[in-house]
């Protein structure tokens, strides 16, 4: 390890890997030193990205499986939507770590270092940012870092749930999925405890990964799960006879509170730089488009600015009018879902998810959830907003 690098990125999970592959693609940083900190040795399949796109992107060659169309499930509206011009699609883990690595081992001026980043130092005496490790500071012009150091605490007029979920990929001996079909949010479990719902991604006629999901303030006790995705793989896909291959665990923060994005010479990316939607917690998408926003002004020579996608202010006051009226518990979850797929087209509703909404697009998603409770809490939300600026 070198004492001094061009850029250093800590933390290589999704945007960290996304950065450092946007950067090796373009010869323009062919000669700039890159250094890769993580404290996990990053070779295990430890999550699964859907999102969903309309034109395919750089990571095109590793998606797992795709889909042409959706089941949605909930007590006043169930449907197969077709999400046409999207494809809603997956990413293992292990396929994107493995194949960044494997690109980024054909470039020498990229360093990798297994260990733990105790903190980060902006200006230093030498005028650079720096890393401290167990066995030293490492300095670098600039530190692209998607590490959460410190718990998110939002203020008191914010907005905290987490999203999160338990997910067992489960083989059948009968072929029982329809691979071509993936149950994006399917509400027909209990609604007691807050916003609950289930994803169904079948990736062959014998597999699919079972996602057992909640927005809560509270995470359950680990057997709550288990005995969740139990239940609903008997009640609602039939199945007694299947083998649980692998599983996964996630929590998304799904807040308001504002993140760093650019304080001197670190800049934050991924969750730890608010990439996850606060009112869906989906940021694969959002991370590509952030780091997609730093390459380029790297490469223009400008400093780096603030995510495209996160400064958009009216996608902002959305994510927090649904949390206002999630944590009021002023309408459930599962409603205002269902009011809005059904009266808009899948793929509008997507559009307007993606924070890539028109003004129709969005006057159409709005008009589809009751006025009488969204209008007093957007007209709260746009008065802590403006407040802010006052
Ligand atoms: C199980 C799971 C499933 C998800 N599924 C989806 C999905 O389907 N669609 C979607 O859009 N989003 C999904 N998300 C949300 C989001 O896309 C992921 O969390 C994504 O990995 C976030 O990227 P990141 O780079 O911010 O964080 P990470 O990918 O978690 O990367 C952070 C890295 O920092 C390292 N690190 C942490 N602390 C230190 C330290 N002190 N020193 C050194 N290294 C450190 C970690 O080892 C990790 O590799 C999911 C999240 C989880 C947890």
């Amino acid at each position: 390890m070198k004492k001094q690098y061009d850029y250093i990125i800590t933390g290589a999970g999704c945007a960290g890997l996304s950065l450092l592959y946007r950067l090796l693609l373009d010869p323009f940083f062919s000669t700039k030193e890159i250094l890769v900190i993580d404290e996990a040795p990053k070779n295990s399949n430890d999550r699964t990205w859907c999102f969903w796109e309309i034109e395919p992107d750089i990571f095109e060659s590793i998606v797992f499986h795709r889909w042409k169309s959706m089941w949605f499930y909930a007590s006043n509206f169930s449907g197969d939507l077709a999400i046409d011009p999207y494809t809603y699609k997956m990413i293992r883990g292990i396929d994107f770590y493995e194949f960044v690595q494997s690109a980024a081992a054909a470039f020498p001026n990229v360093e990798w270092k297994q260990a733990t980043v105790k903190a980060l130092i902006n200006n230093t005496e030498k005028g650079l940012a720096a890393v401290v490790l167990a066995d030293g500071i490492v300095y670098a012009e600039t530190i692209f870092n998607s590490i959460l150091f410190d718990p998110i605490q939002p203020n008191k007029n914010e907005f905290y749930f987490l999203q999160h979920f338990k997910g067992w990929e489960i083989e059948t001996i009968a072929p029982v999925f329809d691979a071509s079909k993936a149950s994006f949010m399917d509400f027909r479990v209990s609604q007691q405890v807050g916003t609950n719902f289930v994803y169904v991604l079948p990736t062959s006629p014998t597999t699919a990964l079972v996602e057992y999901t909640l927005f809560t303030k509270e995470l359950l006790a680990p057997s709550e799960y288990d005995i969740a995705l139990k239940n609903y793989i008997h009640q609602f896909l039939k199945i007694s006879d299947y083998t649980v291959k692998h599983e996964e665990f996630g929590v998304i923060p799904m807040t308001n509170t504002k993140f760093p994005e650019v304080e001197g010479r670190i800049v934050y990316i991924g969750i730890a730089g608010g990439a996850a939607k606060a009112s869906t917690g989906y940021a694969f998408r959002f991370i590509q488009q952030r780091v997609k926003a730093i390459v380029a002004d790297l490469k223009n020579g400008n400093s780096v600015g603030i995510s495209p996608v996160f400064k958009q202010r009216k996608n902002n006051l959305y994510d927090s009018v649904l949390l206002h009226v999630l944590h009021y518990n002023f309408m459930k979850g599962d409603e205002v879902f269902a009011a809005i797929f059904k009266k808009n087209k899948a793929s509008d509703v997507l559009r307007f998810l993606d924070n890539e909404g028109d003004f129709s697009t969005d006057f159409k998603i709005m008009r589809s959830v009751p006025i009488y409770i969204f209008l007093p809490a957007a007209i709260k939300e746009l008065g802590k907003t403006l407040a802010k600026y006052v």
